[in-house]
């Protein structure tokens, strides 16, 4: 079909929630991405950090296809054997107890709220605070969009669940100031993305931890972004030589498939009983299938090395480019291959323009909060598509002066 013909279609049809770029996606090759005119697009987003083994990866492709023909969905009341080994490699991975579940990212979230406060109430009725931080992005439902500390995403949707209190990400001492014995619990993204890719400072992580464990709080990891390998370890938290309580995955777990997930201690699983949560789809054979392909896959050591080597060499590159551009780029942040690039106010270009530059010239980036250019690819590119997408943000960045 025309794209033409989509857009006014889409135009007709679709809740307008989103900016959308105009093209048309058909199909997707590796790190590549083409539309339906044929144009290719070295694809630096992955589907906002899903596709972590790049598109039509041959394994996931052929662990779909054989587990739809087997069996696609039977419900939650009977056992599959694609769940069973996805649960048993995420409590192995996470060195956590129990793991369940759900569908996507703000579902995996919710789930968590949930159990933390059911936790909490078995300590004391009034342990229900939970802090999260400024800027922080947990999902768009009504307990994780309250969740979020990005007041604009709250506009409208009042009155929002109670109990949410929010502190500076990396400022221990405002942190230890709110906690009390009614914190229920401290939920943060490990390396924090959508509010522009800010990794842990020091020991800040460390000091959270200690700070729950005094005030008998529970430490919630939001990883459905920075999970998955993303960091260069597994679990981004492995990089900071702490353990959470719980930890949320959603976006790559499933290399495209819908699927969240969150993975608790035994302490805390003890405080959900039959009845107390649930799902129809969470966890279904087709989800789970997918999922052990990257489960089996990412976790290797040869594939995390891959994933620190080639985040070092993008992270030198694009300091290089700051040196080039110092009155463009203000600062780079991220790890592995989570990487920000934060935009002055001298760009001629703004973040968005500078997106849609780089899109012209085929490779598809990201800005996010307006002014910082975010790098999710694909965890399988090599050196060579680094300076491919730095050769086209070079070009545009000089327009941008
Ligand atoms: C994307 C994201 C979510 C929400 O996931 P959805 O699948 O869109 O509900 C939550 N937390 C973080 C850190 C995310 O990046």
């Amino acid at each position: 079909m025309h794209k033409e013909k989509i857009f006014d279609e889409d135009s007709k049809n679709y809740l307008p929630v989103f900016n959308r770029y105009k093209i048309v996606v058909d199909h997707g090759e590796g790190v590549y991405t083409f539309d339906n005119e044929g144009k290719k697009y070295i694809d630096f987003l992955a589907g906002i950090a899903v596709n972590v083994l790049g598109h039509n990866y041959k394994p996931l492709v052929d662990a779909i296809s054989n587990q739809a023909s087997k069996v696609i969905h039977i419900s939650n009341l009977y056992y599959t054997q694609p769940q069973a080994d996805a649960a048993m490699k995420l409590v192995e991975l996470s060195r956590l107890d129990r793991a369940f579940f759900c569908n996507s990212g703000a579902e995996a979230n919710e789930g968590a709220i949930k159990i933390a406060r059911k936790f909490a109430h078995g300590i004391d009725k009034n342990k229900s605070q939970i802090i999260t931080a400024w800027d922080s992005f947990h999902g768009r439902t009504l307990a994780t969009l309250t969740a979020t500390g990005q007041p604009h995403y709250h506009e409208g949707f009042e009155p929002l669940p109670q109990g949410f209190d929010y502190v500076h990400y990396n400022d221990i001492d405002e942190l230890e100031k709110m906690m009390s014995d009614k914190t229920c619990a401290v939920m943060l993204e490990t390396i924090q993305g959508e509010g522009g890719v800010y990794p842990p400072k020091n020991d800040y992580l460390k000091k959270v931890r200690e700070l729950c464990d005094k005030f008998n709080a529970l430490l919630i990891l939001d990883e459905i972004q920075a999970g998955m390998g993303r960091s260069g370890k597994f679990f981004a938290y492995e990089n900071y030589g702490i353990k959470p309580d719980i930890v949320t995955l959603a976006k790559g777990l499933a290399g495209g498939v819908p699927i969240g997930a969150f993975i608790v201690t035994e302490e805390v699983a003890k405080s959900f009983k039959p009845g107390d949560h649930g799902t129809t789809f969470g966890g279904n054979p087709l989800a789970c299938a997918a999922a052990n392909v990257v489960l089996d896959t990412v976790p290797n050591e040869k594939f995390l090395n891959h994933v620190v080597e080639v985040g070092n060499y993008f992270e030198e590159k694009l300091k290089e480019l700051q040196k080039k551009y110092p009155s463009l780029i203000s600062e780079i942040r991220g790890k592995g291959l989570i990487l920000g690039v934060e935009l002055t106010d001298k760009n001629k270009l703004s973040g968005v323009e500078i997106v849609n530059e780089c899109m012209k010239r085929g490779a598809i980036i990201n800005c996010t909060v307006g002014k910082v250019l975010r790098f999710i690819p694909p965890l399988i590119i090599e050196k060579s598509h680094v300076d491919e997408v730095l050769n086209i943000l070079d070009e545009v960045l000089q327009r941008s002066i």
